[in-house]
């Protein structure tokens, strides 16, 4: 029998992690609400933008959903936090307005150029690496993190250190 961590209320395309997280946000603070009788918000902010890595050659790939797994990991702490107290409340459920706001497309815009200027590349796809690697066309392929590293007002990707 499943449990209630394992419901998703969306597809992880478009703004599918939008929906996901936002259900996974307000049921964090239903639980803390049902266990402590308080409600408290979340403020802590993503770190990590998940790909994937040939191992022979470092072509990498990153696909759309992470991006929107941390845009929306980012900013509905924030927009919960404004919103959900107000009587606006109900725009919470507006994911596509909310994933559109100017303060995300700038930051969208930004990881992206930082995806460009580092050699990653990005694809639409759930599935990175469907048939191995393109450049060097082995299949030595694993997952990646790349930590989100913010200086003045550039955003760097950096590989994680193992
Ligand atoms: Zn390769």
């Amino acid at each position: 029998m499943g449990s209630i961590n394992d419901i998703s209320v969306a597809s992880l395309r478009g703004t599918g992690n939008w929906s996901n997280n936002l259900f996974d946000m307000l049921k964090s603070m239903g639980y803390e609400y049902a266990d402590k009788q308080t409600i408290s918000f979340n403020e802590s902010y993503p770190e990590i933008i998940n790909g994937a890595i040939c191992r022979s050659c470092s072509y990498s790939e990153i696909g759309e959903p992470e991006i929107e797994y941390f845009l929306s990991k980012a900013f509905l702490p924030i927009f919960i936090k404004s919103i959900l107290p107000s009587e606006n409340y109900l725009s919470l459920l507006d994911i596509k307005q909310l994933s559109q706001a100017t303060q995300v497309t700038e930051l969208r815009s930004r990881i992206l150029t930082s995806i460009h200027n580092n050699g990653i590349v990005f694809k639409p796809e759930i599935e990175l690496f469907q048939k191995g690697c393109p450049k060097c066309l082995r299949s030595d392929v694993s997952a990646y993190r790349w930590i989100v590293v913010f200086k003045d007002s550039i955003i760097q990707l950096e590989k994680e250190s193992r």
